[in-house]
Protein backbone atom coordinates (compact mmCIF):
# COMPACT_ATOMS: atom_id res chain seq x y z
CA UNK A 1 0.00 0.00 0.00
CA UNK A 2 1.11 3.42 -1.14
CA UNK A 3 0.34 6.21 1.23
CA UNK A 4 1.53 9.65 2.63
CA UNK A 5 1.31 12.13 2.69
CA UNK A 6 0.23 12.29 -0.73
CA UNK A 7 2.42 9.13 -3.09
CA UNK A 8 1.12 10.57 -6.31
CA UNK A 9 3.43 13.84 -5.57
CA UNK A 10 6.08 11.44 -6.65
CA UNK A 11 6.75 12.12 -10.31
CA UNK A 12 8.40 8.39 -10.01
CA UNK A 13 5.67 6.83 -8.60
CA UNK A 14 5.01 4.43 -11.84
CA UNK A 15 8.15 3.64 -11.36
CA UNK A 16 7.89 1.92 -8.33
CA UNK A 17 4.42 0.48 -8.70
CA UNK A 18 6.39 -0.99 -11.52
CA UNK A 19 9.44 -1.90 -9.52
CA UNK A 20 6.77 -3.83 -6.74
CA UNK A 21 4.70 -5.58 -8.87
CA UNK A 22 8.93 -6.87 -10.80
CA UNK A 23 9.48 -7.96 -7.26
CA UNK A 24 6.55 -10.37 -6.38
CA UNK A 25 4.01 -8.14 -4.89
CA UNK A 26 0.54 -8.34 -6.64
CA UNK A 27 -1.74 -6.26 -4.65
CA UNK A 28 -0.65 -2.42 -4.97
CA UNK A 29 -2.78 -0.29 -3.30
CA UNK A 30 -3.13 3.44 -3.49
CA UNK A 31 -4.15 6.19 -1.24
CA UNK A 32 -4.79 8.87 -2.29
CA UNK A 33 -6.57 11.91 -2.91
CA UNK A 34 -7.07 11.21 -6.42
CA UNK A 35 -6.66 15.21 -7.39
CA UNK A 36 -3.49 13.76 -9.72
CA UNK A 37 -5.91 11.74 -11.56
CA UNK A 38 -7.90 14.89 -13.04
CA UNK A 39 -5.18 14.33 -15.40
CA UNK A 40 -5.98 10.88 -17.21
CA UNK A 41 -2.84 10.35 -18.25
CA UNK A 42 -1.13 10.02 -14.80
CA UNK A 43 -4.18 7.94 -13.99
CA UNK A 44 -2.95 5.66 -17.08
CA UNK A 45 0.74 5.81 -15.90
CA UNK A 46 -0.39 4.29 -12.87
CA UNK A 47 -2.23 1.94 -14.34
CA UNK A 48 -0.21 0.92 -16.48
CA UNK A 49 2.58 0.52 -13.97
CA UNK A 50 -0.04 -2.57 -12.44
CA UNK A 51 -1.96 -0.21 -9.64
CA UNK A 52 -5.71 -1.35 -10.03
CA UNK A 53 -6.16 -0.68 -6.19
CA UNK A 54 -7.49 2.91 -5.61
CA UNK A 55 -8.62 4.44 -1.91
CA UNK A 56 -9.87 8.10 -2.39
CA UNK A 57 -9.91 9.72 0.50
CA UNK A 58 -12.84 12.89 0.71
CA UNK A 59 -13.81 15.13 3.28
CA UNK A 60 -17.11 16.21 2.38
CA UNK A 61 -19.98 16.43 -0.29
CA UNK A 62 -19.22 20.09 -1.89
CA UNK A 63 -16.34 22.30 -2.27
CA UNK A 64 -16.40 24.86 0.83
CA UNK A 65 -16.57 21.64 2.93
CA UNK A 66 -13.66 19.96 1.98
CA UNK A 67 -11.61 22.71 0.51
CA UNK A 68 -11.68 24.36 4.16
CA UNK A 69 -11.15 20.74 5.72
CA UNK A 70 -8.07 20.10 3.23
CA UNK A 71 -6.74 23.36 3.16
CA UNK A 72 -6.56 23.66 -0.74
CA UNK A 73 -9.13 25.80 -3.07
CA UNK A 74 -9.95 24.12 -5.72
CA UNK A 75 -9.18 20.29 -4.37
CA UNK A 76 -12.88 19.34 -4.21
CA UNK A 77 -13.43 19.56 -7.82
CA UNK A 78 -9.86 18.23 -8.67
CA UNK A 79 -10.73 15.01 -6.53
CA UNK A 80 -14.26 14.86 -8.45
CA UNK A 81 -12.75 15.08 -11.69
CA UNK A 82 -10.33 12.16 -10.37
CA UNK A 83 -12.79 9.97 -9.84
CA UNK A 84 -14.78 10.71 -12.43
CA UNK A 85 -11.68 9.31 -14.58
CA UNK A 86 -11.38 6.31 -12.66
CA UNK A 87 -14.76 5.28 -13.09
CA UNK A 88 -14.97 5.63 -16.66
CA UNK A 89 -11.28 4.23 -17.21
CA UNK A 90 -12.46 0.43 -18.94
CA UNK A 91 -9.61 -1.39 -16.84
CA UNK A 92 -10.80 -3.29 -14.00
CA UNK A 93 -9.98 -1.86 -10.64
CA UNK A 94 -11.74 -1.81 -7.12
CA UNK A 95 -12.03 1.76 -5.91
CA UNK A 96 -12.93 2.63 -2.64
CA UNK A 97 -13.86 5.86 -1.09
CA UNK A 98 -12.23 7.06 2.12
CA UNK A 99 -14.32 9.75 3.73
CA UNK A 100 -12.78 11.14 6.74
CA UNK A 101 -15.37 12.22 9.74
CA UNK A 102 -14.57 15.23 11.75
CA UNK A 103 -15.79 17.66 14.16
CA UNK A 104 -16.71 20.30 11.88
CA UNK A 105 -17.97 17.23 8.81
CA UNK A 106 -20.14 14.89 10.21
CA UNK A 107 -23.27 16.61 9.67
CA UNK A 108 -22.93 16.13 5.70
CA UNK A 109 -21.26 12.48 5.88
CA UNK A 110 -25.04 10.94 4.24
CA UNK A 111 -23.99 13.87 1.26
CA UNK A 112 -20.64 12.80 0.78
CA UNK A 113 -21.54 8.99 1.08
CA UNK A 114 -24.42 9.54 -1.39
CA UNK A 115 -21.21 11.97 -3.85
CA UNK A 116 -18.83 8.87 -3.51
CA UNK A 117 -21.45 6.04 -4.40
CA UNK A 118 -22.51 8.31 -8.14
CA UNK A 119 -18.89 7.69 -9.22
CA UNK A 120 -19.96 3.90 -8.84
CA UNK A 121 -17.27 2.84 -6.16
CA UNK A 122 -17.04 -0.22 -4.78
CA UNK A 123 -16.70 0.04 -1.00
CA UNK A 124 -17.00 2.96 0.96
CA UNK A 125 -15.03 3.69 4.59
CA UNK A 126 -16.22 5.96 7.15
CA UNK A 127 -12.58 6.86 8.83
CA UNK A 128 -12.99 8.92 12.53
CA UNK A 129 -9.76 11.09 12.19
CA UNK A 130 -10.74 13.38 14.88
CA UNK A 131 -10.78 12.52 18.61
CA UNK A 132 -13.36 15.25 19.68
CA UNK A 133 -15.65 13.76 17.23
CA UNK A 134 -19.12 13.86 19.19
CA UNK A 135 -20.44 10.30 18.74
CA UNK A 136 -23.54 10.78 20.10
CA UNK A 137 -24.24 13.17 17.38
CA UNK A 138 -22.03 11.33 15.40
CA UNK A 139 -24.02 8.21 15.16
CA UNK A 140 -27.24 8.95 13.51
CA UNK A 141 -25.51 10.39 10.65
CA UNK A 142 -23.52 7.46 10.37
CA UNK A 143 -26.42 5.07 10.49
CA UNK A 144 -28.10 7.08 7.49
CA UNK A 145 -24.92 6.96 5.59
CA UNK A 146 -24.35 3.03 6.19
CA UNK A 147 -27.87 2.53 4.54
CA UNK A 148 -27.73 4.46 2.21
CA UNK A 149 -24.44 2.58 0.97
CA UNK A 150 -26.54 -0.43 1.60
CA UNK A 151 -29.96 0.66 -0.53
CA UNK A 152 -27.11 1.07 -3.27
CA UNK A 153 -26.00 -2.11 -2.64
CA UNK A 154 -22.59 -0.98 -1.80
CA UNK A 155 -20.26 -2.49 1.13
CA UNK A 156 -19.65 0.61 3.80
CA UNK A 157 -17.16 0.15 6.92
CA UNK A 158 -16.13 2.45 9.69
CA UNK A 159 -12.60 3.06 11.14
CA UNK A 160 -11.97 3.61 14.31
CA UNK A 161 -15.50 3.54 16.11
CA UNK A 162 -15.95 1.45 19.06
CA UNK A 163 -18.28 -2.05 18.78
CA UNK A 164 -20.55 -0.63 22.05
CA UNK A 165 -21.19 2.90 19.82
CA UNK A 166 -21.60 0.77 16.71
CA UNK A 167 -24.43 -2.00 18.53
CA UNK A 168 -26.51 -2.70 15.69
CA UNK A 169 -24.18 -2.28 13.13
CA UNK A 170 -21.22 -4.37 14.06
CA UNK A 171 -20.86 -6.31 10.94
CA UNK A 172 -19.56 -2.74 9.50
CA UNK A 173 -16.61 -2.18 12.01
CA UNK A 174 -13.81 -2.69 9.67
CA UNK A 175 -11.39 -3.76 12.31
CA UNK A 176 -13.08 -6.82 12.55
CA UNK A 177 -11.87 -7.53 8.75
CA UNK A 178 -8.58 -5.63 8.24
CA UNK A 179 -7.65 -5.80 12.09
CA UNK A 180 -5.95 -3.58 14.35
CA UNK A 181 -3.42 -2.40 12.69
CA UNK A 182 -3.51 1.49 11.02
CA UNK A 183 -1.53 3.81 8.96
CA UNK A 184 -2.83 6.28 11.47
CA UNK A 185 -0.79 7.80 14.74
CA UNK A 186 -3.34 7.23 17.09
CA UNK A 187 -2.92 5.91 21.20
CA UNK A 188 -6.00 3.49 21.65
CA UNK A 189 -7.05 3.37 25.35
CA UNK A 190 -10.00 1.33 27.56
CA UNK A 191 -11.17 2.49 30.67
CA UNK A 192 -11.80 0.28 33.74
CA UNK A 193 -15.39 -0.58 32.85
CA UNK A 194 -14.04 -2.18 29.76
CA UNK A 195 -13.71 -5.77 31.33
CA UNK A 196 -16.95 -6.09 31.56
CA UNK A 197 -17.78 -5.70 27.89
CA UNK A 198 -18.27 -9.06 25.93
CA UNK A 199 -16.17 -6.83 22.91
CA UNK A 200 -13.41 -6.76 25.41
CA UNK A 201 -11.30 -9.39 23.94
CA UNK A 202 -11.83 -8.13 20.34
CA UNK A 203 -11.51 -4.34 20.96
CA UNK A 204 -8.55 -2.66 20.20
CA UNK A 205 -10.14 0.30 22.91
CA UNK A 206 -10.83 3.95 21.90
CA UNK A 207 -8.86 6.53 20.94
CA UNK A 208 -7.18 8.46 24.30
CA UNK A 209 -8.40 11.79 23.03
CA UNK A 210 -12.51 10.67 22.79
CA UNK A 211 -12.25 9.05 26.43
CA UNK A 212 -10.69 12.71 27.54
CA UNK A 213 -12.91 14.53 25.56
CA UNK A 214 -16.45 12.75 26.31
CA UNK A 215 -15.70 10.80 29.30
CA UNK A 216 -16.91 6.79 29.57
CA UNK A 217 -20.62 6.97 29.59
CA UNK A 218 -20.71 7.75 26.06
CA UNK A 219 -18.48 4.22 25.85
CA UNK A 220 -20.59 1.99 28.16
CA UNK A 221 -19.37 -1.99 27.92
CA UNK A 222 -21.73 -4.35 26.10
CA UNK A 223 -23.68 -6.78 27.91
CA UNK A 224 -25.15 -8.98 25.35
CA UNK A 225 -25.72 -9.12 21.51
CA UNK A 226 -26.23 -11.45 18.85
CA UNK A 227 -23.48 -10.85 16.44
CA UNK A 228 -20.49 -12.39 18.73
CA UNK A 229 -20.36 -15.43 17.71
CA UNK A 230 -20.01 -14.64 13.96
CA UNK A 231 -17.57 -11.74 14.70
CA UNK A 232 -15.04 -14.09 16.99
CA UNK A 233 -15.19 -16.63 14.16
CA UNK A 234 -14.13 -13.59 11.87
CA UNK A 235 -11.32 -12.89 14.29
CA UNK A 236 -10.15 -16.54 13.85
S1 LIG B 1 -14.17 -2.84 25.28
FE1 LIG B 1 -14.63 -0.76 25.94
S2 LIG B 1 -14.25 0.53 24.16
FE2 LIG B 1 -14.37 -1.57 23.44
S3 LIG B 1 -16.49 -1.86 22.83
FE3 LIG B 1 -16.35 -2.51 24.95
S4 LIG B 1 -16.85 -0.72 26.19
FE4 LIG B 1 -16.40 -0.03 24.10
Amino acid sequence: MFYGGEPTLRTDLPEIIRSARENGYRRIKLLTNARAFSNIQVLQDIINAGCYLFEIEMWGSNPSLHDHLTGVSGSFWETMKGLENLAGHPHEKFVSARVHLCNENYPDIENAVATALNFGVNRVILSVQDGILPFQSAMPHIKNAINISIFNRTWILTQFVPFCVMQGLEQHVSEIYGGLDTIYEKTFVKHKYCVECIYNELCGGLESKHLEQSGRMEFSPVKATKYLQDIRKLYE
